[in-house]
């Protein structure tokens, strides 16, 4: 089976052909959708066969359906479940309230 030639943007040669073969797609499963690809985060990632280096780039939802289409090597990123549980509200902890809590700590302890 023949792979598709793809056109790529290289950061230092501009405009190159590529094999899909050798473009490595990564896709963001979620867990909200019984771990399916999400179409909001992925990324490719390729070396350039003008320069050999290896760049990655996102890929929106578009240029990743594209690039599955084309066979390109695929891979499923499990994301951790902190980086997708929500944030919660307030504002960020300060280390003055690491210092207070140490304080109210000691102060149950002592
Ligand atoms: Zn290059």
């Amino acid at each position: 089976m023949t792979s598709e030639i793809i056109e790529v943007r290289c950061p230092n040669c501009g405009r190159v052909e590529i094999e899909a073969q050798e473009i490595r797609l990564c896709v963001e499963m979620s867990k909200r959708a019984g771990w399916q690809p999400t179409s909001t985060r992925a990324f490719y990632g390729l070396a350039c066969p003008e320069c050999d280096e290896y760049f990655t780039r996102e890929a929106d939802a578009f240029t990743a359906e594209l690039l599955m289409r084309a066979h390109v090597w695929i891979f499923s990123w499990y994301p951790s479940a902190e980086f997708v549980e929500p944030r919660p509200e307030g504002p960020p902890l300060r280390l003055d309230d690491l210092i207070d809590l140490h304080f109210e700590l000691e102060g149950m302890f002592a």
